[in-house]
C-alpha cells in the first residue's frame, strides 16, 4: 500500500539510495545512541523532576526548572556552565548576547573562518557601523580568510595573533550558505590549539549553530571557551518553540548572563512562562532528532548523486552539521525541487513556493518550509539564492520516514517538470 504515487523508476532510485546509505546510517546510529545516553544521564544526574517542568511568571525568581535546565545542558555539552532560554529571539540574538557579554570598547575580535554568516555581519558592523553594532561600541573586527579549499588557514591565524592582541577569536563551525566544508571537532581542536599556543588569553568563541549532537563531542571538548546556538535548530530537538543557548566556562557564561538581562541580576530573573517543559523535552529529543536530520541529509545526498548532481557533503563524507547542499544547476530545477519538497511537508503542503526578494540578498531567494515552528530549520526545509551555481541548502527532517517522502516528492516534481 502506498499513500503517494511514485513511479517504478523512483521506487528503484529509493531502494538503491537506501542500500548505498546503510553503512553511514549505522555510523549515525552510533553517535545518536552515544549522545542520547549522554543526555539521559544528565537528566538522571540532575534529578529532573515533575516540578521542574512548571511555570514561573513575573520576575521568575527561584525558577528551579530553569536553573536546573542550565545545569543539565552544561552536562550535555561538556561545559562548566550554560544558559538556555526561550527568550532568546533567534540564533543571531543569542550569539549577539554572547559577543556583547564578553567584548568591551577597544577590544579586537578576529574571525578565524572568514566572513561570518549573513545575519552576524550586522552584529559585528562589518560592512557599515550600524547603530548598536559592536563596531558602534568601538570593537574592532578583522578576519583571516579561509583557504581556497574552504578550510581554515592556521598559519595565517597564528601570524595574525602574533601581530596584534585580540580579546576574542571567533569561529563559525557550520558552512552557513556557502560551499565551504563545516568544521569537525577535530579540526576545531587544531584551530583552538593554534590560538592557545600563540595567544593563551584570547577567548575562543564558536558559533555552533547546526553542530550540536552531530558528533560525540562538542566545541568545549575541542578547547573552545564559549559557544552558542539556536533552539529552533539542533538543540531544541524540534520541540522548542523559540530560544537559544550559551555554554562554556563559568566566568564567561556569567558575563553573558549580565548582558542577557542586566548587570546586577543576570540569570536570577527571567520568567519561563511555561516553556520549561518544551525546552526539557526538546533537549531530551535533540540527539535523536539530529540523527533523523543527518539520515535525511545523507539520503538526499545519495539520491541526488545517483541522479547525477553534485552534492556537498557527499554521502560518504563525515559530517559536522546537518546541512546538505545540492547543486541543481538551473533556476527551473531549484523551483521544481522546492515545490515538490513543500508538497511533502506536514504543514502548508498546499502552498507553492515562489522565488522572491529577501532583505540582505542581491538575488531572488526560493525556500521550501512547511514547519510546525516558523523558520525552524531542524524541520525539513530548503532554500537558496537563484544564481550560479544554483545550489540549494537543505536541512532538517524531524523524522526520516516523513522527510524522505518529501525528498522523493521533490525528485518526482523535478522529473515531471522536465517533460
Ligand atoms: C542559523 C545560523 C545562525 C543564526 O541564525 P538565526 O536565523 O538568527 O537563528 C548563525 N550562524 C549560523 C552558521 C547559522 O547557521
Amino acid at each position: 500500500m502506498s499513500f503517494f504515487e511514485f513511479s517504478d523508476e523512483l521506487k528503484a532510485l529509493d531502494k538503491k539510495a537506501l542500500e548505498k546509505v546503510k553503512p553511514y546510517f549505522d555510523e549515525i546510529e552510533k553517535v545518536t545512541e552515544y549522545n542520547q545516553q549522554k543526555v539521559l544521564k544528565a537528566f538522571i544526574d540532575n534529578r529532573v523532576s515533575e516540578p521542574d517542568l512548571g511555570i514561573s511568571t513575573g520576575y521568575g525568581y527561584d525558577d528551579i526548572g530553569r536553573d536546573k535546565l542550565d545545569k543539565v545542558l552544561a552536562q550535555c555539552l561538556g561545559t562548566e556552565d550554560a544558559l538556555i532560554r526561550h527568550s532568546f529571539a533567534s540564533g543571531t540574538h543569542t550569539l549577539s548576547v554572547a559577543l556583547f557579554g564578553i567584548l568591551r570598547p577597544n577590544d579586537k575580535v578576529l574571525s578565524l573562518t572568514g566572513r561570518p554568516y549573513d545575519t552576524i555581519i550586522g552584529v559585528f558592523g562589518i560592512d557599515e557601523k550600524t547603530d548598536g553594532s559592536l563596531a558602534d561600541f568601538g570593537i574592532e573586527y578583522s578576519q583571516v580568510d579561509l583557504k581556497a579549499d574552504g578550510t581554515p588557514d592556521i598559519e595565517a591565524v597564528k601570524a595574525a595573533l602574533k601581530k596584534d592582541k585580540y580579546k576574542m577569536a571567533y569561529i563559525q563551525r557550520s558552512r552557513g550558505y556557502s560551499l565551504r566544508p563545516s568544521l569537525h571537532i577535530a579540526e576545531l581542536k587544531e584551530l583552538c590549539d593554534a590560538v592557545r599556543e600563540v595567544s593563551p588569553e584570547t577567548v575562543i568563541m564558536v558559533d555552533n549553530c547546526y553542530g550540536e549532537f552531530v558528533e560525540m563531542n562538542e566545541p568545549s571538548q575541542a578547547g573552545a571557551d564559549l559557544f552558542a546556538g539556536s533552539l529552533i535548530k539542533n538543540a531544541g530537538g524540534g520541540i522548542a518553540k523559540s530560544g537559544g543557548y550559551i555554554a562554556g566556562k563559568k566566568k564567561y557564561v556569567e558575563m553573558c548572563a549580565h548582558r542577557m538581562t542586566c548587570a546586577g541580576v543576570g540569570r536570577e530573573i527571567g520568567a519561563t512562562l511555561g516553556h520549561n517543559r518544551e525546552l526539557y523535552m526538546g533537549l531530551f529529543f535533540a540527539p535523536h532528532t539530529v540523527g533523523e536530520a543527518l539520515k535525511t541529509a545523507v539520503y538526499a545526498a545519495a539520491v541526488f548523486e545517483l541522479l547525477g548532481f553534485k552534492v556537498s557533503p557527499r554521502p560518504d563524507e563525515k559530517r559536522a552539521d546537518i546541512i546538505q547542499s545540492i547543486i541543481l544547476g538551473s533556476r527551473e530545477k531549484m523551483i521544481a525541487f522546492c515545490k515538490g519538497l513543500q508538497s511533502g511537508s506536514p504543514i502548508d503542503s498546499f502552498v507553492s513556493p515562489e522565488p522572491s526578494y529577501m532583505p540582505g540578498y542581491t538575488d531572488d531567494v526560493i525556500m521550501a518550509a512547511g514547519a510546525f515552528t516558523l523558520g525552524a530549520s531542524i524541520e525539513l526545509s530548503a532554500d537558496g539564492p537563484l544564481r550560479e551555481p544554483y545550489a540549494l541548502w537543505m536541512q532538517g527532517g524531524l523524522n526520516f520516514h516523513s522527510a524522505k517522502t518529501g525528498i522523493l516528492l521533490a525528485v518526482k516534481n523535478m522529473k515531471e517538470n522536465e517533460r
